[in-house]
């Protein structure tokens, strides 16, 4: 890398050029991946690079991905995790034992199940309300104070639209942390830091990656000083809940598309959800995009270049209806995640029936197929 101060650099070029990360020892484009899990002492025993002492703590290749994400999110720091979950559990592992904490409800289901689990281990009194709704949020954090708010937008399955820079305000004014899930958006449509949020989570496994083969996930926070911070920091050191150097790497290769994914992404979802919208067997169709979604508003202010390619519709007839449609898709690959360059379907209800999902859901992850090509898969499936 020279040493000439480079022009600022917008989100396209900055993950194109992965923040200016090369091979300096090769002069190579792309860094090196870095297998070793531990490093060399010198005749003195001091560390011949005190940067790398074992791998646990010193991983080259999740640091460069880790400068990138943060370069892209707007962050201090970021940290990397071997999963979505991990990263999460991170989060939840500073809370004081007999603390209390305020989640929102029907978000992802894996992070509802592991919190409420998690609580009920260490007496954490949880509290779950509908956070898109501003004013039940602020009641609950009124009367409850906790240290901990926990939002997800675009809330997956269902696609509420949590106003970031209101939730900020409502869990600073009793002193608690926001902490937002914001897999759906990435950091390309939202930066919800720059909102006010303290700690922006990733499940790297979907858009940053983009590529379904990689688990990973992610913290990034505003100031790098915080308590909660430093412990979070402390704990994967200790813990060890690290990402793998080659898994790091190849997050580093995937986020250099993320831009040009997520615009594709949401442009195909957005012609999926107003071609839904228009067709006779659908009855509902969740996306943030369509202009008669309680949540457009806000999405328009909070997301910038489009809206993600996650949407969900609820077909008409039930869990038949949707099931027989699932079951002619050609192109939709029958798959959960998200996030990926391919397009899949999922009927949530199959997975999680106990949670108030209609039985009709289907949730769809947009990928970067021809949308044209999406449009008429979807219409032979409903039956048009
Ligand atoms: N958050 C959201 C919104 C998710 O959709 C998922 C996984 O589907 C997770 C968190 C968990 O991430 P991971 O599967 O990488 O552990």
């Amino acid at each position: 890398m020279s040493d000439t101060p480079k022009p600022p650099m917008r989100p396209a070029t900055l993950a194109a050029q992965a923040a200016g990360a090369i091979d300096g020892e090769t002069a190579g484009v792309v860094p090196a991946v870095h297998m070793a899990t531990t490093f060399l002492r010198g005749a003195d025993y001091a560390p011949l690079n005190g940067d790398n002492i074992y791998l646990r703590s010193h991983n080259e290749n999740t640091r460069v991905a880790e400068r990138l994400l943060s370069a892209l999110e707007g962050a201090a720091e970021t940290l990397l995790f071997p999963s979505g979950m991990a990263a999460v559990a991170a989060v939840f592992r500073t809370v004081p034992t007999g603390g209390a904490v305020v989640v929102q409800r029907q978000i992802y289901w894996g992070t509802t199940a592991w919190i409420r689990d998690f609580c009920e281990r260490r007496q954490i009194t949880l509290h779950e309300v509908e956070a898109s709704d501003a004013a039940a949020l602020a009641a609950v954090c009124a009367e409850h104070r906790p240290t901990l708010v926990w939002v997800e937008t675009p809330s997956n399955p269902w696609l509420r639209i949590t106003d970031v820079a209101g939730a900020a305000q409502i869990a600073h004014n009793v002193g608690a942390a926001l902490v937002v899930d914001s897999t759906a958006a990435s950091p390309v449509l939202s930066q919800p830091l720059a909102l006010g949020a303290d700690i922006v989570m990733h499940s790297a496994t979907k858009g940053i990656n983009g590529h379904s083969d990689v688990l990973a996930g992610s913290l990034s926070v505003r100031d790098h000083d915080r308590p909660m911070w430093q412990a979070i920091r402390a704990d994967r050191d200790m813990a060890g809940a690290v990402l793998g150097p080659m898994e790091a790497w190849l997050l580093t290769r995937g986020m250099r598309t993320l831009p040009l994914r997520m615009r594709e992404m949401s442009g195909n979802a957005m012609r999926l959800a107003e071609f839904l919208s228009d067709h006779p067997n659908v009855e509902t169709v969740l996306y943030p995009g369509l202009s008669d979604h309680p949540g457009h508003e806000i999405a328009r202010q909070q997301m910038k270049g489009g809206f993600g390619g996650l949407l969900s519709f609820v077909v008409k007839g039930e869990a038949q209806a949707a099931l027989r449609a699932v079951g002619r898709l050609q192109l939709f690959h029958r798959a959960t995640s998200l996030g990926g360059v391919e397009s899949l379907v999922e009927h949530r209800h199959t997975i999680e029936p106990h949670t108030g999902i209609p039985e009709g859901l289907l949730r769809l992850s947009v990928g970067i197929e021809d949308a044209d090509d999406l449009i008429a898969d979807l219409g032979q499936a409903l039956g048009q």
